[in-house]
């Protein structure tokens, strides 16, 4: 057996454990972590007060502000959102690593992330609606996505999301249709752009109808993709909904990974 010391850093020197936000070196005492230490001291808690609907932070002086502009134009479906952290390094570069580099093991430490950014908010989003526990239902991305990426990004997310906090998932909603990718879009065409994307299937009804909501995505930008989601959800009788994602574009922050 090799006793811990220079033989070990050796080996660890030849076969590395990089960060997969920073690339950097992971010793193999903190394995599993494949996100190093430093990162996760950098992730960005926007902090308080915030919105009480879509948790948007706003200034101090504006907190008996009623009417919060990011969720003005969001439709009474989507109840409200919730998030671990800001889009901003190193959380942009988890969505990277996660949607585009094929990191699926990133979708655990993420979604642990989203449990306990909705456990730590008030707890609206967990309350049972006529003795029913809420639904975790991911927003689904195109098939001709999921056959070059392999996963649903959203799915994996929802997956560590609902063992986490003792829920069912439902892959609920489909997306038949393949709309222009939303990145480089305005906030009105992001809205034309997803409206009738979304469909709930008939094996995810039963788990709708009546079921408070948490529905997942990666990342919030405007809100269009989830707003859309959320009506079509609620067309099939969902209860409240609440976007849960890992992290939120906010104003002067990075846009890299949205
Ligand atoms: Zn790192
Ligand atoms: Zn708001």
């Amino acid at each position: 057996m090799i006793r811990r010391g220079w033989a070990t850093d050796l080996v660890e020197l030849f076969l590395p454990t990089g960060c997969v936000a920073c690339g950097g070196w992971i010793p193999s005492r903190e394995a599993p972590a494949i996100v190093c230490v430093l990162c996760r001291t950098r992730l960005h808690d926007p902090g308080w007060p915030r919105c009480p609907r879509c948790h948007h932070p706003r200034g101090t002086g504006r907190i008996e502000e009623p009417d919060c502009l990011e969720c003005r134009a969001w439709p009474a479906e989507l109840t409200g959102a919730r998030y671990a952290y800001g889009l901003i390094p190193p959380a942009d570069d988890l969505v990277h690593a996660l949607k585009y580099e094929g990191w699926r093991e990133v979708s655990e430490f993420m979604g642990v992330a989203m449990a306990r950014a909705v456990v730590a908010s008030p707890r609206v989003a967990l309350d049972p609606v006529a003795g029913r526990a809420p639904t975790v239902v991911p927003i689904p991305t195109t098939l001709h996505r999921i056959r070059s990426r392999g996963y649903n990004q959203a799915h994996l997310l929802a997956d560590t999301l609902a063992r986490t906090l003792g829920l069912t998932l439902r892959d609920a909603l489909t997306r038949p249709t393949a709309p222009r990718s939303q990145t480089s879009l305005s906030p009105t065409e992001r809205r034309e752009n997803v409206r009738g994307a979304f469909q709930v299937t008939p094996g995810g009804a039963p788990w709708v109808r009546g079921a408070p909501i948490l529905l997942v995505d990666d990342v919030l930008t405007t809100g269009a993709t989830a707003a859309e989601a959320a009506v079509t959800l609620s067309g099939a009788g969902a209860g409240p909904i609440t976007l849960v994602t890992f992290a939120r574009a906010l104003p002067q922050q990075s846009k890299k990974a949205a």
